[in-house]
């Protein structure tokens, strides 16, 4: 499969990427989502549902999942935006206040390797080691971790496979395969950072050319499997915050996934635990790739403060973790499955979470 056309652009500044972003996206976005392949096989951009997505320029970081989409044109943009000379988004900060700056352009690699972040926010370095593979965790970038395309079976396919199909709501076509007669995408968000960074209360920055604005993580994701993110065409994720109030919580990720040495998750389990004494003190959950979003299960925290942790409470935050928890046929594990490994692998973390503050 061979990558489509496109002019590369390579700003050497953050204040030059964001005028870039200005002059070579479209004046009259947001665009509306297409209705159905033309002639060629391919859409016109028009019909119901609004989108942010910017269909004439496409950043990219790393390109470990925007090159594989183009390649499958599932993007096809006239610019691509590449942000690898900006130097200003590489790094791990600490800040004064005891909170913790990473720049969007920091490697995966790099998160997982930080001594800072294993003995203060040790759930992110973990759910980052899991990531794909050694390689492209060198490439990788934690903001397009956590900007990463929702995935489904249907979609994650060249043209010609999803032109044999119809197309679907995500690209090109208007009817959805895993909910026939709906008219919602249901694709999983299947990145592994941003559940540990939800249990971290996280924060991100984004820029524009008028300004910054700081958005908790919880605020970034839509819940939908199309317009997944709440990111302007005008805008760059530049940084993410860790805040002090975040920092010595024990953490523990769990995945599932088809090969062990590379693979999305299918399941994802992220537990953060802070205790005094023997008690815990405060417990977060985060899970990912069972809905459209990545989502903390609300309620942890009130569960399990003040207790000592045993199987029975394990087994009731698992509960609570598999029952927000709605994969559907999104990929080639039954939905069942996932969302019971939903359920073992919470009650698996916190158990494990447990003995790690304990020892
Ligand atoms: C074989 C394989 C296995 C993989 N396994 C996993 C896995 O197990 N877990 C996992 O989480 N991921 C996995 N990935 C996906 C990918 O490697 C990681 O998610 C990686 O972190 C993506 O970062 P990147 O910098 O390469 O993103 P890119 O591919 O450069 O970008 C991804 C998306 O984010 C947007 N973007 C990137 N940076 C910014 C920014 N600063 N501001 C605004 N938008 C931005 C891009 O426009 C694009 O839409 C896998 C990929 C492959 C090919
Ligand atoms: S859930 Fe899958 S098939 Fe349905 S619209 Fe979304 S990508 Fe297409």
């Amino acid at each position: 499969m061979s990558l489509p056309q496109f002019k590369l652009l390579r700003p050497q500044g953050v204040s030059q990427a964001l005028e870039y972003l200005v002059k070579y996206s479209a004046p009259d976005l947001p665009v509306q989502r297409s209705r159905g392949p033309d002639s060629r096989g391919r859409v016109s951009l028009h019909g119901s549902g609004a989108s942010t997505q910017n269909p004439h320029l496409r950043v990219v970081a790393g390109g470990t999942d925007l090159i594989p989409s183009m390649k499958q044109k599932l993007f096809e943009p006239e610019y691509v935006l590449d942000l690898h000379a900006i130097r200003e988004l590489r790094g791990i900060r600490p800040l004064s206040d005891g909170a913790v700056e990473i720049g969007a352009l920091t490697t995966l690699r790099e998160i997982e390797r930080s001594d800072v972040l294993r003995r203060h926010y040790p759930v992110l370095t973990e759910a980052a080691a899991t990531v794909a593979s050694p390689v492209l965790r060198n490439m990788g970038t934690i903001g397009g971790n956590i900007c990463l395309d929702t995935r489904c079976l249907w979609y994650n396919q060249s043209l010609t496979w999803r032109k044999g199909c119809g197309f679907c709501i995500k690209k090109d076509g208007d009817l959805c395969h895993v909910a026939p007669g709906g008219t919602k995408c249901w694709a999983a968000f299947s990145g592994d950072t941003p559940p540990a960074l939800l249990c971290l209360d996280a924060e991100l920055e984004l820029a524009s050319a008028t300004g910054t604005r700081r958005v908790a993580l919880r605020d970034f994701y839509t819940g939908l499997g199309d317009n997944y993110r709440n990111l302007q065409p005008n805008e760059l994720l530049t940084g993410v915050f860790l805040p002090a109030s975040s920092a010595g919580f024990t953490g523990v990720y769990r995945k599932l996934r088809v090969r062990g040495s590379i693979d999305y998750p299918l399941a994802g389990v992220a537990v953060a635990m802070k205790s005094t004494n023997s008690h815990i003190a405060d417990a977060r959950i985060g899970i990912t790739a069972v809905n459209p979003a990545p989502l903390l299960v609300a309620g942890v925290s009130e569960l399990l403060t003040g207790k000592i942790i045993d199987d029975s409470l394990a087994e009731a935050a698992g509960n609570m973790a598999a029952r927000i928890s709605k994969p559907l046929t999104t990929s080639a594990l039954t939905p069942e499955y996932r969302r019971e490994m939903i359920r073992v692998f919470t009650k698996r973390a916190v158990l494990a979470a447990a003995q790690a503050r304990q020892n």
